[in-house]
């Protein structure tokens, strides 16, 4: 009898182990994505001291910084925001115009799991953002679609830009009544001094994001439905021309060391800590690192799990 029930766990232990494929546990049951709109690394994670992002840099000691994290598409806001959500690099417009053609991951969720619209979350600074909600598959067109908040007033592609410390108290509010089970949030600077030539807005954008960054991680870690099972991940769509390529931070879109590289920090449940990570990843990997954290199936999805993340 003992014999048996020994050999039977044997047996259990050898099969669990076959190939090395054990069955991760996820503790992860909700994800919150900020990204922060085109800085470059040099005036964030790597400049010595960390001076413009003091909350993240102390935040590092929680959380994992994929430092080689790479917009490997088009380095523009649409397409880079469109990576995350779809998992692909498309060639779609800049200007809000166009809808992705594949279905995104708000989408998928909400099929899969049958939720509600208000339990998955599109807000955004740029109101272009908000075409990221929607898909042109004929089987996906206007279904499924996230809440979405974006632009002025929430009014979506054609109504611009509104000031990120409004997109924050948007976020805070959604936060507190929907506890959304996956957000995604666009914080429009330092993207839109930047394109002004604006260097004191510029660096005052990356500080003010920062600052917002660790209030709504102060938020998740003292919220009963969210402390414990939610991940934060902080990433961007692109970052800005280096020094001497087409009037450096000025700009973006091209193919320069400056647009591709980007960065991802992330807290959570199932990520380690006090963890930086050199291996290249690009934005398609994070969606289906969250995909694969909440169970979501994305045959759409061009990317692979991020499994160094993973503590
Ligand atoms: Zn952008
Ligand atoms: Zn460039």
């Amino acid at each position: 009898m003992r014999f048996s029930v020994i050999a039977a766990l044997v047996l259990l232990v050898l099969a669990s182990c076959k190939n090395d494929k054990v069955e991760r546990v996820f503790h992860t049951r909700n994800v919150i994505v900020i990204v922060v709109d085109g800085p470059r690394v040099t005036e964030t994670w790597n400049e010595p001291g960390r001076p413009n992002i003091p909350y993240q840099s102390a935040l590092l000691q929680e959380g994992v910084l994929l430092e080689n994290f790479r917009n490997e598409g088009p380095t523009w806001t649409m397409n880079g925001h469109c990576a995350i959500t779809t998992g692909n690099y498309l060639n779609i417009p800049n200007g809000g115009n166009a809808v992705p053609s594949v279905p995104n991951i708000f989408q998928l969720f909400r099929k899969q799991h049958f939720l509600d619209s208000t339990d998955v979350w599109l807000v955004a600074s740029k109101g272009k953002i908000g075409a990221l909600a929607n898909c042109g598959d004929p089987m996906w067109n206007d279904k499924y679609l996230p809440a979405r908040n974006c632009g002025i007033n929430a009014g979506g592609a054609t109504s611009g830009y509104r000031d990120d410390s409004t997109t924050f108290e948007i976020v805070m509010d959604v936060l507190e009544n929907h506890h959304p089970k996956l957000m995604l949030i666009n914080f429009k600077e330092p993207d839109v001094s930047g394109h002004s030539q604006d260097s004191t807005g510029y660096i005052q954008g990356i500080q003010d994001t920062d600052e917002y960054i660790q209030k709504i991680w102060h938020f998740i870690q003292n919220d009963a439905t969210y402390k414990n099972n939610t991940a934060l991940i902080v990433t961007n769509d692109h970052g800005r021309h280096l020094n001497g390529v087409s009037g450096g931070y000025g700009g973006h879109g091209d193919d320069c060391e400056g647009c591709r590289h980007i960065t991802l920090f992330g807290l959570g449940p199932d990520f380690k800590k006090n963890t930086i990570i050199k291996n290249q990843y690009n934005q398609t990997d994070l969606t289906a690192t969250i995909a694969e954290m909440l169970g979501i199936v994305m045959p759409s999805g061009q990317g692979t799990p991020i499994k160094k993340l993973y503590r």
